[in-house]
């Protein structure tokens, strides 16, 4: 970091001609958006709570396993993941998933059951009863609501009830980890809300889609923020959590006095802008001093709790083979996971030879309660979980669980009033932005997309 902007006395300003725009958080949505404006010729700082950058995209190498804490891995949404990745000179580190992961399943009865992947296989599925298809068939002829639907409500309305437990709510819980009953489908799946009334209905629309690739890194999804980490080198301090941002009025836009803590010891640096990178409660803390209301609105986003369990085995331990992406479960099914995804059939190098990986989600909105268990129940849960389905003999050789106290945040019900709010924030403190996952979407994809859209403002705010 270079000093000469920053200053150990609270209150202190930086001497420098060109103010820097300072970032809080080094989660992938703050590094993008400090690596575009770097890219763009503006001084960037960032400041980081934890030892490392990354925020969720955390993974770790242990013993010959390869395993994620947070993202398993990515949709290619946006032409800018490609973008960012030959800017980063790593588009060779790039894995895609293995063919055979186009196979997916859902838990039916107890039983694992293909995703369909073709108009045959569809009519032929057991996933739907014949009624429940032909449900369908009245979906392009059903009007719009007149007000704020939750996902399942939107779902059971266009779709019928079948297509609600055996297809969006264990997709749901695969995305969100969250509630279909709670989380507003206008806010949580904007695209989806918006085919209803294009292609000449949700479903139709949805077929219509292209498919957007699902990828990795070789040495896991954390090598994407570390590689933005090295690039930024001294523009990028770790262990030092921004405790408030307070405006000062320059001319007609105010300038900010970001406070933080560097080695436990206060020190104060001056901003042309700042961003918001943290998570909603962290940004709430940060905010309060100058907008109580807003800290309080961020602070009402709910984040439920997760548990991510990655157990190792060797591969003749199963006696069904891992063919494929994973599976997830419908909360009808009454059982304590919410899905599995088998790592080692997904990607390459995630197990030493001759051996299996699979990471096991617990909680989520569905059932927070289940992230919550002991480590010792949360490892017998997990294998009561897997070994009827899989198959398994005996126990993992490799065993390790993560623990997010708040995991993702959920778009539910009245979603648009906070983003509402947000947007009045950033008017009334000209020159402060938001640009976190609550804000415009959770996936990797999504943050990549916020973090140059608050890039494009910024330089905009900046001309100003
Ligand atoms: C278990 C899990 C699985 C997921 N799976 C997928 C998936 O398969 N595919 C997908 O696309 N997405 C997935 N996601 C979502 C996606 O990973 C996240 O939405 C995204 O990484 C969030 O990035 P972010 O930068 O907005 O926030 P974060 O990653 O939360 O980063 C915020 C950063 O701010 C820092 N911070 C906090 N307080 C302060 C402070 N006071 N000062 C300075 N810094 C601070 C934090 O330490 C953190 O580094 C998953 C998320 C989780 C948790």
């Amino acid at each position: 970091m270079p000093d000469h902007k920053m200053s150990e006395n609270p209150g202190g300003r930086s001497k420098a001609g060109a103010l820097p725009v300072v970032i809080a958080g080094a989660g992938i949505s703050g590094l993008c958006a400090a690596h575009w404006l770097k890219k763009a010729g503006i001084e960037v700082i960032v400041l980081e709570k934890e030892a490392e950058a990354g925020g969720a995209m955390k993974s770790r190498r242990e013993q010959g396993w390869l395993y994620e804490l947070g993202p398993n891995s990515a949709l290619e949404t946006t032409p800018l993941i490609e973008q960012l990745l030959g800017e980063l000179s790593i588009l060779d580190r790039r894995v895609y998933a293995q063919a055979g992961a186009a196979r997916r399943y859902i838990l039916k009865n107890g039983k694992l059951t293909p995703i369909p992947m073709n108009a045959r296989s569809f009519i032929l599925s057991p996933l739907w009863s014949p009624k429940g298809k032909l449900r369908l068939l009245r979906e392009p002829f059903i009007g719009r609501a007149g007000e704020e639907e939750s996902v399942a409500d939107f779902v059971r309305r266009r779709l019928g009830s079948e297509m609600l437990d055996y297809a969006v709510n264990p997709f749901v819980s695969g995305v969100y980890a969250g509630d279909p009953e709670k989380l507003s489908a206008r806010s949580a799946f904007p695209k989806m809300y918006a085919l209803e009334s294009k292609h000449g209905g949700l479903f139709k629309g949805l077929l219509a889609r292209r498919k957007a690739k699902l990828f990795s890194l070789r040495e896991g999804m954390q090598s994407l923020p570390a590689t933005i980490a090295v690039s930024l080198g001294e523009s990028l301090q770790l262990n030092a959590p921004v405790e408030r941002i307070v405006p000062m009025r320059a001319g007609r836009f105010p300038v900010y006095t970001v406070s933080y803590r560097s080695e436990g010891k206060p020190g104060t640096v001056d901003a042309s802008a700042v961003v918001l990178a943290a998570p909603a409660p962290a940004a709430a803390g940060i905010i309060r001093p100058i907008d109580p209301e807003m800290a309080k609105t961020l602070e009402s986003i709910y984040y439920p709790p997760l548990a991510v369990a990655f157990s190792g085995f060797r591969s003749d331990q199963f006696l069904r083979p891992l063919d494929g992406f994973g599976y997830l479960v419908p909360g009808i099914e009454h059982r304590r996971s919410l899905g599995s995804i088998w790592s080692s059939a997904l990607f390459p190098g995630r197990a030493p030879a001759g051996c299996s990986a699979l990471t096991t989600f617990l909680g989520g909105a569905r059932q927070p309660e289940w992230a919550k268990l002991d480590d010792w129940e949360l490892r017998a849960t997990v294998m009561d979980e897997l070994r009827p389905v899989l198959n398994i003999v005996g126990e993992p050789l490799f065993s390790r669980i993560t623990r997010w106290e708040r995991a993702i945040p959920q778009y539910n019900l009245g979603y648009h009033r906070i983003l509402e709010s947000i947007d009045r924030f950033e008017q009334n403190y000209r020159g402060a932005f938001i640009c976190a996952n609550y804000k415009g979407g959770i996936s990797v994809g999504a943050c990549l997309v916020s973090a140059q859209q608050v890039v494009e403002r910024i330089k905009e705010h900046l001309k100003s």
